[in-house]
């Protein structure tokens, strides 16, 4: 054997002797690793049907998963937001997976649950893989004597019921972030205070007579008591954004319950900011039950330009965030907090492993 060929096996038998000595040793991403990471956003809303959104997303190497609203309330923006998400899938169908919605809108008719099935089914049987409930039950939906519509409330259970039985998944977005009962100076986030004061109708700090933060968890986790067997999402760390040992308490509860990030990345730093090592433990503990999210949507509000630049900034802000120890800033928060540097196998999880495992993307 030549010399050098000797000296490159010894170098390779060392590496590998290495590898197999320390398996356990943790190895990390870098940043410019970002494109070639399969990753996914699982709370998307696009309403439109222009390419940008899901362009980006594959320029980014983003998998998504699109979800309707019942937002407006009614029957039509349900099935609006449905007729673009298959307009989207025609284009793209390998790209994302569709969540659907119900809307509550009739909700005291005597054919709403009929209704409300047949809708479901021709969903489900248009390649929908669950559906999405969100905070208007619990903090809009009036019953006949005015007192609000909780999702523990057994005229849903039919409906539950039959996604079960379709084996579908359910995402719940119930509540909203504990900022909304909180008063604006205590607010932990800037985007909650800013959405707070352009919208008091909807700061439940003003509202003291409307069901509490802790009612709406309550009304939450007893519809996840009836169904045990329910695969369920809780949309925006499930309300439970505030304190991730709060949140680890509940994932615990549940053990078959998921988490998404939508819309607290916020709340992530604020707690990064004070207690970093709590909150990489968090994210270390329960990768296999987070996945990566951030609400963005495409309404046509902003250029195709636009929109692709601000999906790269925040993608590539909580890859940063996750896969590096960088000192950050952020305007959601005031105050600068460290990246937590996770290992690569949790940051696999939480940008695309869980997401996988619960929807399905290959
Ligand atoms: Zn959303």
């Amino acid at each position: 054997m030549k010399m050098r060929n000797y000296y490159l096996l010894s170098c390779f038998a060392m590496v590998f002797c290495m590898y197999t000595l320390y398996p356990g040793r943790a190895s990390y991403y870098q940043i410019d690793d970002y494109p070639t990471v399969k990753k996914a956003d699982v709370h998307v809303h696009i309403r439109t049907q222009r390419p940008a959104f899901v362009q980006q997303a594959q320029k980014d190497n983003f998998k998504l998963v699109n979800i309707v609203v019942d937002g407006a309330g009614t029957w039509q923006g349900v099935r609006n937001q449905w007729k673009y998400v298959q307009m989207q899938e025609e284009n793209f169908p390998d790209d994302f997976i569709p969540v659907t919605a119900f809307s509550v809108e009739g909700f005291h008719e005597p054919d709403w649950e009929e209704k409300t099935i047949a809708w479901l089914d021709s969903c489900f049987d248009q390649g929908a893989v669950g559906i999405k409930v969100w905070k208007n039950i619990g903090m809009v939906l009036k019953d006949r004597d005015s007192s609000n519509v909780m999702l523990d409330d057994d005229r849903f259970d039919p409906i539950f019921e039959h996604i079960i039985n379709r084996n579908k998944l359910v995402v719940g977005h119930l509540g909203e972030p504990l900022n909304c009962w909180l008063p604006l100076d205590e607010m932990t986030t800037n985007n909650d205070r800013g959405y707070f004061s352009r919208n008091p109708q909807y700061h439940m700090y003003n509202h003291p007579d409307l069901p509490s933060y802790q009612d709406q968890m309550d009304a939450r986790n007893r519809r996840l008591d009836k169904h045990p067997e329910m695969d369920f999402m809780g949309a925006h760390m499930a309300s439970i954004e505030w304190n991730v040992d709060t949140l680890a308490a509940w994932l615990d509860q549940y053990p078959d319950a998921t988490i998404d990030l939508a819309a607290r990345m916020g709340q992530v730093f604020y707690q990064t900011i004070h207690d970093r090592d709590g909150v990489r433990d968090f994210f270390m503990e329960y990768a296999d039950r987070i996945m990566y999210a951030t609400d963005a949507g495409d309404a046509m509000t902003n250029t195709p330009e636009e929109l692709a630049e601000d999906l790269h900034e925040t993608w590539m802000r909580d890859w940063t965030y996750f896969v590096s120890d960088q000192e950050m800033t952020s305007d959601l928060v005031n105050g600068s907090f460290q990246g937590l540097k996770l290992p690569k196998e949790a940051v696999d999880d939480i940008f695309y492993g869980t997401a996988n495992g619960f929807f399905g993307f290959e």
